[in-house]
């Protein structure tokens, strides 16, 4: 049991602020495995096992057996049960939100693991408390090296290319308009991502109790992140950026259950419902940029224009280059 925000080992204390770092915490913060932790009563020190689905002692208002006196879980302390460790006592935690103390590499990996193969287990070891800000980070991790995969890798070697053969030293302005389309690409897909958590959230509500609140919904969604890495892999990424959203979105629908203690038919609902509806928002939009960079482009190369006109041109026929990047290239011309 340990400090959420620092890590200070919290045995044997009674729930307050952090000694290390002055956080407020609470044993409700925690969960232990059943019968692994044992809580003292603050005046005889009668030890108390946990019996609730958290593996804390209930009710958490009673009278102590040994000394007679009211007592609160608030004033106890815990230690670890006889015969388990300090370790093996708690539940499950989410490796991401323990990366200060076991390094963010080993956490960004186990995360990625355990969001490709075990999500139900990564949606149930959110804590009680969270903020979004973790799980959005590690979400835009995980975008960001997809597009990076589909967009930096490529045009990087098609300046290579293009210096190399006409014998310049200077990078070609359109270079960069495919990185900027990269970057307001992930901004949009950030956003898109969040607006499906949020009509997540709301399906699930509108169906009946959760658990927890909107912010346990959008952790675990943004968890699922981890296929889109595989669109990271450079020239093939976009011939696997259907099978990763279909991944992806298995693997929410098993965090969502897992985090908010719903059936798998209410997560299903909740995931795919607002999945649907966006997938065919931005499949029109490509669609649209598509005919139309087509259509604008007509068979003039991009490079060749002069600069405003390039990159406007460039742009256009760019755009479907973020996703569906190679189909465009594909498709036969109109
Ligand atoms: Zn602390
Ligand atoms: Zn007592």
């Amino acid at each position: 049991m340990r400090c959420q925000t620092c890590d200070y080992e919290l045995w044997n204390l009674i729930p307050a602020a952090c000694p290390e770092c002055g956080t407020g915490w609470s044993f409700e913060q925690f969960r232990f495995r059943a019968g692994a932790a044992q809580f003292l009563c603050p005046h005889c020190e009668h030890a108390y096992g946990g019996n609730d689905a958290a593996g804390l002692p209930t009710p958490r208002h009673f009278t102590c057996v040994g000394c007679q006196q009211e007592i609160m879980l608030s004033q106890m302390r815990a230690l670890p049960a006889p015969g388990s460790n300090r370790d093996d006592a708690m539940e499950d935690r989410h490796p991401w939100m323990q990366r200060a103390r076991i390094g963010r590499w080993r956490a960004f990996r186990q995360t990625t693991k355990q969001s490709l193969l075990y999500p139900a287990k990564l949606g149930s070891s959110l804590p009680a408390n969270l903020t979004i800000t973790a799980p959005l980070l590690y979400s835009v991790i995980c975008n960001t090296t997809a597009l990076a995969g589909c967009v930096l890798v490529p045009v990087t070697v098609m300046t290579i290319i293009e210096l190399a053969t006409s014998g310049s030293t200077a990078v070609p302005m359109t270079s960069y308009v495919p990185l900027l389309g990269g970057a307001l690409g992930l901004a949009l897909l950030q956003l898109l991502i969040l607006t499906w958590c949020g009509c997540a959230h709301l399906l699930l509500r509108m169906t009946g109790e959760t658990r927890h609140g909107w912010r346990h919904t959008t952790s675990a969604l943004l968890f699922c992140s981890a296929p889109m890495l595989f669109a990271a892999i450079p020239c093939c990424g976009v011939y696997v950026a259907a099978l990763s959203t279909a991944w992806m979105l298995v693997v929410a629908i098993c965090a969502l259950a897992g985090a908010q203690k719903v059936s798998a038919y209410r997560a299903a609902l909740a995931v795919l419902v607002p999945s649907l509806g966006l997938l065919a928002i931005v499949g029109a939009f490509f669609i649209l940029a598509l005919t139309t960079g087509v259509t604008l482009s007509g068979g003039t190369p991009a490079s060749t224009l002069p600069s405003a006109q390039g990159a406007a041109a460039a742009d256009v026929s760019l755009v479907p280059s973020d996703a569906p990047n190679s189909d465009s290239q594909l498709l036969p011309a109109p």
